[in-house]
């Protein structure tokens, strides 16, 4: 009897360590996200290094209309935006983080598009913005996406305008980061003849370093913004969807573009109309 007790103890403290050592290792929940906003708690995706969309300040701080977006959503899930937690979410990983519930959802400059839904629901679009390129400042032959044959262009894993060169523009030499920012040190440092992302996010970079680099071109593609949520949750996705039309009938969405990328001088557009698809 006594032998029996101990070992079932055992068993069960063993049990107990390995659930802990799964949680701390970020290895998700299966709780849903509006179970996590029940408890007053939330996980958002972000970009950690896009100036004006999603930005991990030095002081450990976030900024960003992603940033805005993210907090003004859980505001009307219940939480506080002290009570959320920023994850960082590099593109290539999007949809693993959202199906694995290490994230309650994304808002990461996240384009809406058929494949990604196949494994990911979007709520939006809250935002459209389009491809385009980022060239040092004096440079003057690339001009559009037709200018980049033979040209060394950097982007993203796993990002629609990384896909888009592969496919329609194949006498690019495109080669592809994590991250964003890694694009941007190889553009500084000769590696690169061009960036290429959404407009939107390219500005953020070509304001932050005054006179280094300029945005060229018109964009080209259309690029809608949503936010991602785990697939099949028609409930989380009604509400998001109801928070962003709140988002921007009440002014916040407004406000929350010209106090982040509108600070250097980017002109708030039209907001877009959800689509409940
Ligand atoms: N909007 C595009 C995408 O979702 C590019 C920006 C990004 O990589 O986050 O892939």
């Amino acid at each position: 009897m006594r032998i029996n007790r101990s070992l079932r103890l055992g068993i069960g403290a063993i049990a107990l360590t390995l659930a802990a050592t799964t949680a701390a290792c970020g290895g998700g929940s299966d709780k849903s996200a509006l179970d996590n906003a029940k408890d007053g708690k939330l996980t958002v995706g972000i970009k950690f290094d896009q100036p004006g969309l999603g930005l991990r300040n030095k002081d450990g701080s976030y900024s960003g209309f992603d940033v805005e977006v993210a907090k003004y959503v859980a505001g009307k899930l219940g939480v506080k935006p002290e009570n959320i937690t920023f994850k960082e979410s590099p593109s290539g990983q999007r949809e693993t983080l959202i199906e694995n519930g290490q994230v309650d959802y994304i808002v990461a400059t996240y384009s809406i598009n058929d494949a990604r839904k196949q494994k990911v629901d979007f709520a939006g679009p809250y935002y459209v913005a389009g491809q385009a390129l980022l060239v040092k400042a004096d440079n003057s032959g690339i001009n559009g996406p037709d200018d980049l044959k033979g040209k060394k262009v950097c982007s993203v894993k796993g990002s629609t305008p990384a896909q888009n060169i592969e496919k329609n523009y194949p006498a690019t030499q495109l080669q592809t980061n994590d991250t964003y920012s890694l694009c941007l040190e190889g553009l500084q440092a000769g590696s690169y003849d061009a960036v290429t992302t959404d407009d939107i996010i390219l500005a953020g970079y070509a304001a932050q370093s005054a006179g280094t680099f300029k945005v060229v071109g018109k964009p080209f593609t259309t690029e809608n913004y949503g936010i991602g949520l785990k697939k099949g949750d028609k409930e989380l996705r009604d509400k998001v969807n109801d928070a962003i039309e709140a988002m921007i009938a009440d002014g916040s969405w407004k406000k929350a573009f010209d106090s982040t990328v509108g600070v250097s001088g980017y002109q708030a557009p039209t907001p877009p109309t959800v689509n409940r698809y």
